[in-house]
């Protein structure tokens, strides 16, 4: 396998990386010695990260500030509801913190998180959790290669050649 240096599309980039929101609170990191493997152009990652990764080299540290556009969104009113609890059939103990997964009006899958719960209703909140949050990305990037044409094709990244499927 050549060694590659620069990010660009159909390479897989491993990174490690801390992610926190502005008041410097740690969200997520990766573990030790498991970088994150993502395919490059292929949208799996969030907007902000890719374009700020693009054409920059293995060994760079990176701090990147992401705003919720390029991320995972602002906090949108509209995605908060409430339903009675009748519409949890076969779910006797609905607790704040249980998610469900529904989908939209387009037939797009849609994780939506239990954030109140009463004797007759429910409060669901279809945002993401870190939606209207900035994040604040510090990133090595460890990595570069030439995806395979089944990962392009795929438009993921297939550990030790295997396809998870997802
Ligand atoms: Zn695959």
């Amino acid at each position: 396998m050549s060694t590659l240096k620069t990010v660009k599309k159909d390479r897989v980039i491993s990174l490690d990386f801390t992610l926190s929101d502005e008041n410097g609170e740690m969200l997520d990191q990766s573990e030790q010695g498991a970088p994150l493997e993502y395919l490059h152009g292929a949208h799996d990652i969030i907007p902000g990260l890719e374009k700020a990764l693009e054409g920059r080299h293995v060994g760079e540290n990176i701090r990147i500030v992401i705003p919720p556009s390029e991320a995972y969104g602002e906090y949108e009113v509209s995605l908060v509801d409430e339903v009675s609890r009748e519409q949890f059939p076969g779910i006797d103990d609905i607790q704040p913190g249980m998610q469900f997964q529904t989908s939209m009006d387009d037939g797009a899958p849609m994780v939506i998180n239990v954030t109140a719960v009463d004797e007759d209703t429910v409060v669901v909140d279809g945002n993401h959790p870190l939606a209207g949050v900035t994040l604040v990305f510090e990133v090595d990037i460890v990595e570069v290669r030439q995806a395979s044409g089944d990962e392009i094709a795929h438009g993921h990244v297939h550990e030790d050649g295997h396809c998870s499927g997802t």
